[in-house]
């Protein structure tokens, strides 16, 4: 069996980052035009290194939670071919073990050059004109896919939504695409398809199946359960 799961910002909620919406959250207190645009890079580098580098402390003091590591236990149990693609742009999956995660928005705690496409692990602040590493080039960025930017590995999300049996999407409000587009993807090719979320999504009526509740719950019930029909 091969599955393909979805996760967005609620599948880190519990673990103390806010999600897109949260009121009086991080985003809340930033301007998305202003922090998450190319543009708005280009007019204000500062405040955009400044918005990340409060993103990166936060995440490097969160710790994953139980669905985090429910989905890490599900992919190296080897009941199926689990491949985990993540709007997140923390590694809180990757530190309860999961592996190969396709982060197709990015990574915080990577940076990237503008100039050469060198990508290296963040320092804990970045700053305009950090000299990149390799070129020297003050072309520093965080290493995160802005709205207006082509998210990464669209190709092996594609291939994997082909081939999948089941689509899964956990914690995303399937407001931001091509995220939101996956579930009609994985039904056009046949796969059966559910949603694990605390309120329904905007494409909630696109999936087979819709439980909510905290990912923390639902998740490893979830996860349990297929465990379970082995
Ligand atoms: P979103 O904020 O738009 O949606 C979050 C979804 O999670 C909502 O549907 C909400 O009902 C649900 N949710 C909230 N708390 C939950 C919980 N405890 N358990 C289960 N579900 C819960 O986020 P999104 O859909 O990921 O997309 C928005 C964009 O914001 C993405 O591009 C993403 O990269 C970015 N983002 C990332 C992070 C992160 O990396 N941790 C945090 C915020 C936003
Ligand atoms: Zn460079």
């Amino acid at each position: 069996m091969r599955i393909v799961i979805l996760s967005g910002a609620g599948l880190s909620a519990e673990s103390g980052l806010g999600t897109f919406r949260d009121v009086g959250g991080l985003w809340q207190k930033y301007d998305l035009e202003e922090v998450a645009t190319p543009e708005g890079f280009a007019r204000k580098p500062g405040l955009v290194h400044q918005f990340y580098n409060a993103r990166r402390a936060n995440c490097a003091t969160a710790s994953p939670n139980d669905a985090h590591r429910a989905l890490a236990d599900l992919q190296q149990s080897g009941m199926a071919e689990v491949t985990l693609v993540t709007q997140n742009i923390d590694d809180l999956l990757e530190r309860a073990g999961a592996r190969d995660v396709i982060h197709m928005h990015g990574q915080v705690m990577r940076a990237l050059c503008a100039d050469c496409g060198h990508r290296w692990d963040a320092p804990a602040i970045m700053q305009p004109h950090d000299p990149c590493p390799a070129c020297l080039a003050p072309a520093t960025r965080p290493d995160i896919v802005w709205f207006g930017e082509i998210p990464y590995h669209m190709d092996a999300i594609g291939a994997a939504l082909a081939r999948a049996d089941l689509f899964v999407a956990i914690g995303t409000s399937g407001a931001v695409y091509p995220a939101a587009g996956f579930v009609q993807e994985a039904r056009h090719h046949g796969a059966r398809t559910l949603e694990l979320n605390l309120e329904p999504s905007d494409t909630a009526r696109l999936f087979d199946e819709t439980r909510l509740g905290p990912a923390t719950r639902i998740v490893p019930d979830w996860v349990r359960e297929m465990l379970n029909q082995r």
